[in-house]
């Protein structure tokens, strides 16, 4: 399998609102493990009834699940060529069992400090259509309700997206996932990216690094 991008980050960075361009850039395609979940959730499987007290509470789906999820994704043939992983690996465990499973060309850090996350979050919404992601005040629709991209008029907002389970989810990511950028500096694959500024800037510097 050709090499593979990660998007890394904190909940609420930025990683799926840049996903697309990086898609459209490098012809990868996005594996988001919160959009398996959600999809399995929604669809009512055993693995989305598996992971659903994880994610109501903000806490880490357990590792065997997420890695069998990706392990399964990874046999479908677009995946051939590498992908983009968004999301995911967010323990240790998870970046230990990707390394014998795909190889990675880089791992691309959006950074943003914990004081701009909850806001992010809470202002979030999607387009039931398309998953466009827009924010009530930094990126909201041109029109109000109806979707830029594909002109779908239900919009979304995810049930974990409140102050509450933000701060666990947060917690989760200081304790669980933010050691791997150590690991991955170590393996001279983490490129850091200033996600604090307007989206089109971090596009940018997402860009020149790709
Ligand atoms: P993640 O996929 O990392 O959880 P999202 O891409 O869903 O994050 O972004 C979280 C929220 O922040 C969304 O509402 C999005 O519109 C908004 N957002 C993303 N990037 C920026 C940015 N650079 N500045 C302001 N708001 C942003
Ligand atoms: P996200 O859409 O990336 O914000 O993920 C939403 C939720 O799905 C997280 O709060 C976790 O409960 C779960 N989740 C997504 N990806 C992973 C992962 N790689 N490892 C463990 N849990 C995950």
């Amino acid at each position: 399998m050709a090499s593979s991008i990660v998007l890394f980050g904190p909940p609420g960075a930025g990683k799926g609102t840049q996903a697309g361009n990086i898609v459209a850039i490098t012809g990868k395609p996005q594996i988001s493990t919160g959009d398996m979940l959600r999809a399995a959730l929604a669809a009512g499987t055993t693995l989305g009834m598996e992971a659903k007290g994880y994610m109501e509470a903000g806490q880490l789906v357990p590792d065997d699940v997420i890695i069998g999820l990706i392990e399964e994704r990874l046999t479908q043939s677009d995946a051939n060529e590498g992908v983009l992983f968004d999301g995911f690996p967010r323990t240790i465990a998870q970046a230990e069992a990707l390394s014998h499973i795909a190889e990675l060309s880089v791992v691309i850090a959006i950074e943003v400090p914990d004081s701009r996350i909850v806001e992010r979050i809470c202002g979030r919404y999607t387009c039931g259509g398309c998953g466009a992601v827009y924010h009530d005040t930094f990126n909201p629709t041109a029109s109000p309700g109806e979707c830029d991209d594909c002109g779908h008029t239900e919009m979304k907002r995810r049930a974990d997206d409140n102050e509450d389970t933000v701060l666990t989810r947060l917690s989760a990511y200081h304790s669980q996932t933010a050691p791997l950028a150590d690991w991955y500096k170590e393996r001279n694959l983490f490129v850091a990216i200033n996600g604090d500024q307007d989206i089109e800037k971090v596009g940018a510097a997402i860009s020149s690094v790709l």
